[in-house]
């Protein structure tokens, strides 16, 4: 049984990523799930909002923990004594990338590996861009996410 890394933006937390924590946490003993801090692209929620969204539909599993982070990620596995990365895989444009990503992180801290969990078929188109692009013309986004992201999403629209 070991502790697992998810890391992401989540901006915002989508069902995906739900469902991806959601069957992490019943093969691991601990998911941490990590949100980045210095992104490149420029987030609708900020971290501290982002967190809190995260802690608010992982509250029924008791061995998920959130935490913010930045710089490598390999650090921060380190930083949680943590044993795998996990990523998901939705459709071959993730792979190419997601295979440099590990293949990277492996080069750099060599104990750490990379567990890839393929998307629930509900939930292979969805990604956080789509659904910010949708709800920025005032598209009905309740099928991607939970409903009370989905409300602070339109909020977030609105202001
Ligand atoms: P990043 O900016 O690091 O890609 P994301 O928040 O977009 O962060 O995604 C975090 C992780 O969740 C990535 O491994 C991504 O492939 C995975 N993911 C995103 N959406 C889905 C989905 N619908 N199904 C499965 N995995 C997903």
């Amino acid at each position: 049984m070991a502790t697992a890394v998810y890391p992401g933006s989540f901006d915002p937390v989508t069902l995906g990523h739900q469902d991806i924590i959601e069957r992490s946490s019943k093969i691991m003993e601990k998911v941490i799930v990590g949100v980045l801090r210095n992104n490149s692209k420029s987030p609708l929620f900020s971290v501290k909002e982002r967190v809190n969204m995260l802690l608010d539909v992982t509250s029924h599993l008791p061995n998920v923990e959130v935490r913010a982070f930045d710089g490598l990620l390999v650090d921060f596995v380190r930083q949680c004594r943590g044993d795998v990365i996990i990523r998901g895989l939705r459709a071959i444009t993730d792979f190419e990338y997601e295979l440099q990503l590990s293949q990277t992180n492996r080069v750099i801290a060599p104990e750490v590996d990379t567990i890839f969990l393929t998307t629930n078929l509900k939930y292979s188109y969805l990604s956080s861009s789509i659904v910010k692009e949708i709800a920025m013309y005032h598209g009905d986004i309740s099928a991607f996410l939970h409903p009370d992201i989905a409300h602070k999403v339109r909020e977030k629209m609105e202001a």
